[in-house]
């Protein structure tokens, strides 16, 4: 009986092939790996040709919306079979094949799994869970518009996304019609921006907006584009993540028309880094958009700091800056989801310093009821004296900084004015 360097020993299984994987010592979670990318198309669809497979019109299609369509490719357990059940009536389950096929059929603890399959969990409904946790409704001006910040807005384009994410802040909208903002509503939206001036910022999402066809996607862009005081354009999307084949070279050259435009793409864990992914990636940075991440803080998902120290310097890798990592919302039925904001403390805490500052993203809490975006950092000043800053740094080493000495610069400064006052007085 051999011991592997993980600390694990395989024991045949009498009268079979297999063999029973036995962990002897936890390893020290800075030692472990997260799950690995797997990229294989599973046997459910193996006479799928590559050339469907890679459209994204073929994967959105074909996405996987019922329980009868996903007990063949995955085994589902009555966790996921009664929460597939109840979620009708709430956020519709939909799976691209693709996002699918990096999912483990026998591991119900897969972190893609994870992710979009329902579970029973979902119906719990805590005290603390909200309709709309972020108030957006009650910041929108015009419908599909809200406007919170001084200078930049939320353009709601779509409700549709290629798979629908189980923590979803936007539960109570996304997933209901799969419908675009209609003509009348993009009117009006567009009357408001050219009559709020400050507004120098518009972020496009949904829903995904990449969700859009090419020529409705540029018209939105184009239309807002024209207004002078409109400095920056942004896409918040999932679709390099879920549904990669959707970065095409027309979508990219269509886009490069109207820099600056910058995209936050939602991931969550470095298992969906794959090569489609990486070249969707590299495809969108070659087209010179800024990428930047956005990340939800999800328990059992990615709330380990080697899983997230992994994401974002996997990301760095494709040219995609980690941005911020959310604490996840109060929206309804997500508890489950839900870590302590000690937990995300501790994963920023275990990445300043000990990787690149690049690979640090914000940690923010999306104050309940509609207060914004708050960053949570570890504390790393200790004291403040008179003259003095004590900070700590990555390793807990404390440190003094000495502040300016004010008082004394600005007696020697008036000191200094009244020397030449007088000699122009004698002069
Ligand atoms: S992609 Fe975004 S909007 Fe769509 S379901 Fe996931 S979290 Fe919600």
């Amino acid at each position: 009986m051999e011991i592997a360097s993980d600390c694990s020993v395989a024991l045949p299984l009498k009268g079979t092939e297999r063999t029973l994987q036995l962990q002897l010592f936890p390893m020290p979670a800075e030692e472990r790996k997260p799950e690995e990318t797997r990229e294989v198309v599973p046997p459910f669809w193996r006479n799928v040709s590559q050339r469907e497979w890679d459209d994204w019109r073929w994967q959105l299609r074909h996405r996987i919306t019922t329980y009868e369509q996903l007990k063949d490719i995955l085994d589902l357990v009555p966790e996921e079979i009664e929460g597939i059940k109840h979620s009708k009536g709430r956020l519709a389950l939909a799976v691209t094949p693709y996002f699918a096929s990096l999912m483990d059929p026998s591991n119900p603890n897969c972190p893609i799994r994870r992710q979009a399959i329902p579970r029973i969990e979902e119906n719990h409904i805590s005290k603390s869970d909200m309709v709309d946790p972020c108030g957006e409704d009650r910041d929108s001006p015009v419908p599909g518009l809200v406007h919170r910040y001084p200078d930049r807005v939320l353009l709601l384009v779509t409700d549709q996304c290629a798979v629908y994410c189980r923590y979803c802040t936007r539960r109570r909208l996304v997933g209901t019609n799969e419908r675009s903002i209609t003509q009348g509503n993009f009117e009006e939206v567009l009357k408001y921006l050219k009559t709020h001036r400050k507004v120098r910022d518009v972020l496009l999402s949904g829903g995904d907006p990449l969700l859009l066809e090419n020529e409705r996607l540029e018209e939105i862009l184009s239309r807002l584009r024209v207004i002078p005081h409109i400095e920056i354009l942004r896409i918040g999307t999932r679709a390099p993540v879920t549904l990669p084949q959707r970065i095409t070279g027309g979508l990219v050259r269509m886009l490069k028309k109207y820099h600056p435009l910058m995209m936050s793409i939602h991931f969550t864990h470095p298992k969906e880094i794959t090569e489609t992914v990486k070249r969707a990636c590299g495809d969108l940075a070659d087209g010179g958009i800024p990428l930047g991440s956005q990340t939800v803080l999800l328990k059992g998902i990615n709330d380990k700091p080697y899983v997230m120290k992994k994401l974002v310097q996997e990301l760095l890798k494709i040219r995609v800056r980690p941005y911020y990592i959310y604490q996840c919302d109060l929206a309804m039925g997500t508890e489950h989801f839900r870590t302590s904001i000690a937990t995300g403390i501790q994963i920023i805490e275990k990445l300043r310093g000990h990787t690149t500052g690049y690979a640090v993203p914000t940690y923010v809490v999306d104050a309940p009821g509609g207060g914004g975006k708050i960053p949570v950092d570890p504390v790393y000043v200790i004291s403040r004296g008179k003259g003095k800053v004590v900070l700590r740094n990555y390793e807990g080493k404390t440190f003094e900084y000495p502040e300016p000495n004010i008082i004394e610069f600005k007696r020697a400064r008036s000191i200094g004015e009244e020397k030449v006052a007088s000699k122009k007085v004698s002069a």
